[in-house]
Formats: structure tokens, sequence, C-alpha cells
């Protein structure tokens, strides 16, 4: 038997050695399943249409009172142009005291965190809690068989699971600044503008999609959505393509498309903003002579964990660790939080999320430390405050 790590920074670099570009876990999640298996959990990893997802609970003997479950991924985004890079992006180059790769953001540190956190909970505490790891290799492509899959399986093995901590970056600039107890939801339009083709130097006889389409998407981004309400910002749609494929310089095309994505807070579901936005569609189509199509797509509705219980607890485990008043968010993108709400209340907590997905990736080594201090304290007081 190997002799277990016990340090986040080498186990960061371990766990990014490990080539594992969505959907590929390149081996780290057996690694993983190794690492637990020696703390006294039990495993089970299993393939769905090709991804690779692990299931891994350890209970106190004794029994336990409230199952506490970490969901994290170890897939990463491509590195692009490895050549661009200062060092290669699966090593984990550690130079003025940073670690820099693939994954050492987004989320690799923070499951090396929170697995040596556990391994120190687990070897120095008198525990009353059972610990879940809902660990994937499909969070950064389509998520369809990652984590939605794992709820699956915990239900279908009658699994259960009270509380979700999930370890996606946070921060915005120290360690403990901010954990998110929402997201946002992401609803994405596909916008058709068919008119007329014809002649430019006619253009009595054409109906111009390009144009009428501009004139729709002015009206699109002038729609008043909301001022926010208590835990979250305003919603905001913003436009990302507008197409004609068009390359005569003397011919109005016969269409037009524009794409455009709305993340919108509690105030809205994506149902009643696809009704909003069908209402505009059909007033433009009455007073215009081209004629305008949309179709959606909903990647994930918004949610909120109402601040209580599981907030306060790391919170209270964040000012301990690192003296910060930590802030509770619900921007940026969307996480897999977004499935697991469904199941248990679920909050997020991770390093300062700056470099995450570009060329040179890295984290500071001793952000690694300090994201494991507060996730060891975090256990110490959810175990503490089950122990009663
Ligand atoms: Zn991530």
């Amino acid at each position: 038997m190997t002799k277990l790590i016990d340090d986040p920074i080498l186990l960061t670099k371990k766990l990014i050695g490990f080539r594992s570009i969505t959907p590929d876990d390149g081996g780290s999640l057996k690694f993983i399943a190794s690492f637990v298996e020696q703390l006294g959990f039990q495993t089970n990893i299993f393939t769905t249409q090709g991804v690779t997802n692990l299931f891994a609970r350890w209970s106190p003997k004794s029994g336990h009172k409230r199952t506490l479950a970490f969901n994290g991924h170890v897939d990463v985004v491509p590195p692009g142009k490895e050549s661009l890079w200062d060092s290669n992006p699966f090593i984990g180059d550690i130079r003025n005291e940073r670690i820099f790769g693939r994954g050492s953001v987004d989320m690799k540190s923070s499951v090396a965190a929170y697995l040596i956190a556990l391994k120190e909970a687990i070897k120095e505490e008198e525990l009353n809690c059972s610990f879940v790891l809902l660990i994937t290799s499909d969070e950064e492509g389509d998520a369809e068989f990652g984590t939605k899959e794992l709820l699956k399986w915990v239900v279908k093995n009658k699994e259960v699971v009270d509380d979700c901590l999930v370890g996606e970056p946070t921060c915005s600039k120290l360690v403990g600044d901010t954990i998110k107890i929402g997201r946002r939801g992401s609803l994405s339009g596909f916008i058709v503008c068919k008119g007329k083709q014809g002649h430019i130097a006619y253009p009595e006889k054409a109906v111009n999609p390009v144009e009428a389409l501009i004139d729709f998407l002015g009206k699109l981004k002038s729609l008043k959505l909301d001022d926010g309400s208590e835990f979250f910002e305003p919603s905001s749609l913003n436009i990302s393509t507008i197409d004609t494929n068009n390359e005569a310089l003397n011919v109005i095309p016969a269409d037009c498309r524009a794409n455009f994505n709305v993340r919108f807070n509690d105030q809205h579901s994506s149902s009643s903003l696809v009704k909003k936005l069908e209402m505009l569609v059909s007033d433009y189509n009455e007073g215009s002579n081209a004629t305008l199509e949309m179709n959606y797509k909903c990647s994930g509705e918004s949610f909120l964990t109402e601040p209580g219980l599981l907030s306060d607890l790391l919170t209270t485990s964040i000012k301990e660790t690192v003296g910060i008043d930590c802030r509770l968010s619900t921007g940026g993108g969307t996480s897999d939080a977004r499935f697991i709400r469904d199941y248990c209340p679920v909050i997020e907590f991770g390093l300062v999320g700056d470099t995450m997905h570009q060329i040179n990736e890295n984290t500071k080594v001793d952000d690694i430390v300090l994201l494991k201090n507060i996730y060891r304290n975090f256990l110490k007081n959810y175990n503490k405050e089950f122990l009663k």
C-alpha cells in the first residue's frame, strides 16, 4: 500500500498530472478512490455514455446522524496551444510560490484540499457524520452524464445526502471572501429573421432582414427585466452573434440570424422569460415586413439556498480560519450545483478564480493550504453541530 499524501499542494500536483480533458478522467478517479479507500471509504466508480463518475461514502462505525457531500470535478478544459504555456500544463510546476497547470484553480486543487481535510478529520475527530464524495469527469462539457448521473445513482441506491458543498472557485480576491448560495439561470435564444432577397440597388423590392434584425435587437436589448432582488444582481441579456453569411456586396440576403443569452435571477423562470420574449417577437412581427422566429435553450434555472445553517457554518469556519467576513453571492456562471439543488441544500466554496481556463492557469500554493484549513474547520464545525 502506498503511503497517503498528506500535503494538499503535493496532492494537487499529483491530480494535475492526470491528463483529464473532459470527459476523460485520465485515471484520476481510480487514484482518488484508492486514496479514500485507505481512509475507510466505500467507493463505486461507474461509467455512463463514456463519462466516469465516483461515488464514495465514509461512515463512523457507531452510525451517523447526518451526511455531508462534497461535489467536484476532475475534468479540465483543454490547455489550448501547449507551446504557449511556460511549463507543461499537466505537470503542476511549482515556481514563485505558485503551482501552474490545467486544473490548478478549476478545480483539482479544491478536490485535493478537501481530501486532505477529510483525511485529517477522520484521523483526529470523534465523528458523528457520514461523508460522501460525488466526483465527476463531465463538468466542463455538456454535464449530461456527470453529476446528474451521480445523483440518479444516489436515488437508485437509496443513499441519503443531507447537505452538499461544491468546490468550484468562488472567491474574487482572497480565499474566504465569497461563498455562493445560488446561481443565476441561463437561457439562450436563437433568432432567425426572414426577409426577401433582392438587389441592393432596389431595396424597395426586397425586405432587408439585416436591418429588421438590428432594429429588433435594439428593442430586445432595451427590454427591462428587473432591478435585482435580495440575493441577486439584476438579470442581464447579452447578444453573442449576428450572422448573414452574405459574401455578395450587391445582394440583400434572404435571412439573418442572431443569438443571445439571458442570465436571470429568481424573479424569473425560463418559461416566464420565454413568454415575455415571445410577446416581443409577435409585437415586432405585426409591425414589420420581415418575420422573426425565436428558439430557446435553457441550461439551468436560477436557484437559491436560503442563508441558514449550512452557510452559517461555512461563514463561521472562514472567519475562524482566515479572519474574513465572507460575502454571500449568486453571481457568475452556472455550475453543477444547479442539479444538486433539487436534492439537498447546496453551497459552493473554493479558490480565487482569476486564472481559470487561461493559458498558465495557476494559484498560490499558500491559498491551497488556506482552503484546506477552511474545509478542515468546516468539517469540524459541521460535525460538532450534529454531535449535540
Ligand atoms: Zn469547475
